[in-house]
């Protein structure tokens, strides 16, 4: 594991002035049409610096999908309500009653093992229901709703507090106004049917900006779970900056540890490399090419944008190799890229890659 020098390489270097700013940001334009945000810590492992970073926007809730890291933030003292965001697993459920207070559910045999052990643990716990709007990753079919509240209701140590879609994510479906419209029109029908108040009528995630900004009618709609676009300050239906947040609180900086003019066409007869993929290589004559000490073992490389001139050639699982030949790299420089989720995820799993907090 890396020591966090600043000077440290590969570093992640973390602003997190900016990841409070945009979390303000956010949260005060969704106040202004009534939806609450609830901070989701998955991208960034539940790192309880970001973490702390998130809460002094005043955020009270914290959702992730791991009770691993919900369990990380807890025991770093991060004071919140905290949100378990995938279904959770049959083989965990003490763990979700000890240490959540609500989750997102799609499966009954799921939501009676918690009331069991809720009960056992003497707790109430909270559950949203979530419902399949078409992206086809979790929820519930809008056609059994009405059945499974009935039998969920009946339930002891278990309270119904929400629904929910998450929309984009696997499918790339967009939540748009038919898709909120439909969300909340199941809203008042459980209320009107059940006489469930539900505080939480969660639309979704990053992706739903452009429904927002756009809808003369926020409906039922209160609440959205938000990752991506507190991170790196974009939407993510075509990964648009929001105006007003910042797209740099994340920077992934490398060192270069050879640079040499080398032919741009290897010398020999082509067979696979490393990965069993056949290169195919353009003759670009002789060019500074650069090697940087980062790899496909340390983070999602296809995912990293070069801040400076110059091009990715082809990466290894240690070697990045790029053409330098507009910067003039020399051994020893420092090189910065941008990051997009892809390569956030990864290099903050990665104990290959210093995590550096600036503020
Ligand atoms: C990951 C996740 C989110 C957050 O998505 P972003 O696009 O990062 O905002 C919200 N809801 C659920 C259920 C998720 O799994």
């Amino acid at each position: 594991m890396n020591s966090t020098k600043n000077t440290t390489t590969p570093r992640l270097e973390i602003n997190t002035t900016k990841i409070t700013h945009n979390a303000i940001e956010l949260k005060k334009l969704y106040g202004s049409g009534g939806i609450g945000i609830i901070a989701v810590t998955k991208g960034v492992c539940g790192d309880p610096v970001i973490v702390d970073a998130l809460l002094k926007s005043g955020i009270t809730m914290l959702a992730d999908s791991r009770i691993s890291n919900i369990r990380r933030m807890r025991n770093a003292g991060n004071e919140a309500q905290y949100m378990l965001l995938r279904t959770p697993l049959l083989s965990q459920i003490d763990d979700v009653i000890s240490y959540t207070d609500i989750s997102l559910n799609s499966e009954l045999s799921v939501i009676k093992a918690l009331s069991k052990i809720a009960l056992k643990q003497k707790k109430i716990h909270k559950i949203v229901l979530m419902v399949e709007l078409g992206d086809l990753r979790e929820g519930i079919l809008p056609t059994d709703l009405d059945e499974i509240v009935q039998l969920v209701i009946k339930l002891d140590g278990i309270d119904i507090v929400g629904i929910g879609a998450n929309l984009a994510c696997l499918s790339g479906i967009k939540p748009d106004k038919q898709k909120m419209d439909y969300l909340s029109s199941l809203a008042i029908n459980l209320k009107t049917k059940f006489g469930l108040k539900l505080e939480i009528v969660s639309g979704g995630n990053s992706a739903n900006y452009t429904w927002f900004k756009s809808t003369e009618n926020i409906g039922r709609i209160n609440s959205f779970r938000l990752g991506e676009s507190i991170y790196l300050g974009c939407e993510t239906l075509y990964r648009e900056p929001i105006p007003g947040l910042f797209t740099d609180a994340f920077r992934l900086v490398t060192e270069v540890i050879e640079s040499k003019i080398k032919p741009s066409i290897p010398d020999g007869e082509i067979g696979q490399d490393a990965f069993g993929h056949v290169p195919s290589i353009q003759d670009k004559g002789d060019r500074l090419r650069s090697i940087l000490a980062i790899g496909k073992q340390d983070v999602s490389i296809a995912d990293l944008r070069p801040l400076d001139d110059i091009e990715i050639i082809a990466s290894g699982s240690d070697h990045l190799v790029v053409d330098a030949s507009n910067v003039n790299l020399k051994v020893g420089d420092n090189v910065a890229f941008q990051l997009n989720y892809g390569a956030l995820i990864s290099a903050m799993v990665s104990p290959y890659i210093a995590k550096v907090y600036i503020s």
